[in-house]
């Protein structure tokens, strides 16, 4: 179960000055006892706080792991998901690495005429690409790139850990969130390493580092 940002601070506040009344909480967080009940009758429901008549609240030790791993699972793609960079099919493998050095990124996605999505390149793709060739501004990205129907791919309301999961599974920095059209699949975000550190750093936001 998720705990809101006020059923957080009263779990915090009975577990550091327990047992502590009804009336104290609500007076420390300047609200009326009536505000915060339905609150504390989750939190005793849920087995983080237990109740004694005239002695008040305190913490019942269910651990926080707990609504970590609840928060985990309602986090969405969509939530987390970055800008993607598209470039055409035609791009040559140059002008590539100057797009991926200008908007700092460690994989562009290729998209043809109709933007629709066609490929993946990845920095070694493009690396592996200049070995021994010094005509990389003839060589078009799409000889290189790794193409549909291989490319690994999720969707905005895809749950990010099955995002993270695809990563490692795959071996693979990043994935295209996309949306399929009438013409074909659409890139419209992308979810790479640090939206998932970023996510498994918002988890914290409620505990010291
Ligand atoms: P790097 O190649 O720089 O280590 P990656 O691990 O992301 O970066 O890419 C490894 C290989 O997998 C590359 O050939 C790349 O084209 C391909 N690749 C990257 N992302 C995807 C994806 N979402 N779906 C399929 N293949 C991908």
């Amino acid at each position: 179960m998720e705990l809101n940002k006020r059923q957080l601070d009263i779990l915090e506040m009975v577990k550091e000055d327990g047992p502590i009344t009804g009336e104290q909480i609500a007076e420390r967080l300047s609200l009326v006892r009536a505000t915060i009940r339905p609150d504390l009758a989750i939190l005793t429901m849920a087995g983080y706080l237990d109740a004694r008549p005239r002695v008040g609240y305190f913490y019942a030790g269910k651990q926080p792991t707990q609504s970590i791993s609840d928060n985990m699972n309602t986090m969405k793609v969509g939530d987390f998901q970055s800008i993607p960079v598209v470039v055409s099919e035609s791009l040559s493998v140059y002008d590539a690495i100057c797009h991926m050095f200008l908007e700092d990124v460690g994989t562009l996605f290729v998209v043809n005429k109709s933007t629709v999505l066609t490929g993946v390149l990845s920095r070694k793709d493009l690396l592996r690409a200049t070995m021994g060739n010094q005509e990389t501004e003839k060589v078009p990205v799409h000889i290189i790139m790794t193409r549909m129907p291989n490319i690994t791919y999720c969707t905005k309301q895809d749950p990010l850990l099955k995002a993270a999961k695809l990563m490692i599974e795959k071996q693979i920095d990043s994935l295209p969130v996309i949306q399929e059209t009438k013409t074909g699949i659409e890139v419209v975000g992308r979810i790479t390493k640090t939206n998932i550190t970023a996510a498994f750093l918002s988890l914290a936001d409620d505990h010291e580092l």
